[in-house]
């Protein structure tokens, strides 16, 4: 299993796709990606490898975008098939989400969330995480790193995530528990990744989050590093990667 992303200038699909194939080694069932232009955002997931992906993607996908996440999954919770593949949107259509991981109180939480008239899609506990997202976002009415950071306090289990609000073309927000995450710092553009591998040709320098660690990255901008549980800023060691 593992998670890409990417923000910046460039078309984000081919370094999503590449480098989830550079991930495959780490073992999966399933395989999917979200890109978004800034106005609509193209998604698309199946059970099987990232080249059945990519065969799928050359059919459907007609523009691409600057913004982009891919997932390949070792499913968990809900069986292997498309629609348990990541990503998963919540509710409203806004927000999208990538995690490697486990939600482990994710039946209380979509307990909750159903009563408060949440519908899932999937069997999974990551989408049951999309829309704690969402409700803890709209009751608030904040930004979602903030969202991110009080959902993830209410959730037992471990987990790389990756993030995105269709209301924010500029921004991913990610976070840390138990799953590695990776974030390369380029010129002008950032790439998430489970390991360096993906966006090693691309960038030498490399942030590699701590657990409780969550990240709000901005295009053409900065990374700011946070811890999960009392918001103290971090001041992140960036790593010199050698091949
Ligand atoms: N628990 C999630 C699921 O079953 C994520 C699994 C993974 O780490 O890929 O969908």
């Amino acid at each position: 299993c593992g998670i890409v992303g990417y923000i910046g200038h460039r078309d984000a699909y081919p370094i999503v796709i590449k480098g989830l194939q550079r991930l495959e080694y780490r073992g999966y069932d399933s395989a999917g990606i979200a890109l978004y232009d800034g106005t609509n955002i193209k998604l698309s997931k199946t059970k099987g490898k990232v080249s059945d992906l990519r065969n799928k993607l050359e059919d459907e996908i007609s523009t691409s975008g600057t913004l982009g996440i891919g997932h390949t999954r070792w499913a968990t919770h809900g069986v292997p098939n498309d629609i348990n593949s990541h990503p998963h949107y919540s509710n409203s259509g806004d927000l999208v989400i990538i995690h490697n991981g486990i939600i482990e109180n994710y039946d209380t939480l979509k307990k909750e969330l159903s009563k408060r008239g949440y519908v899932f899609k999937s069997d999974t506990d990551t989408e049951v995480l999309v829309n704690l997202i969402e409700d803890v976002k709209k009751n608030e009415d904040i930004k979602l790193g903030k969202a991110v950071q009080i959902a993830l306090n209410q959730v037992v289990g471990a987990y790389a995530i990756a993030v995105f609000d269709k209301s924010k073309p500029n921004e991913i927000v990610v976070a840390r528990l138990g799953s590695p995450l990776a974030i390369g710092i380029g010129e002008d553009e950032f790439f998430i990744a489970s390991d360096a591998s993906p966006f090693i040709e691309y960038t030498k320098n490399a942030i590699y989050l701590e657990d409780e660690e969550m990240a709000i990255i901005r295009r053409n901008k900065e990374v700011k590093v946070r811890k999960i549980k009392d918001d103290t800023l971090v001041d992140p060691y960036m790593q010199e990667l050698k091949l």
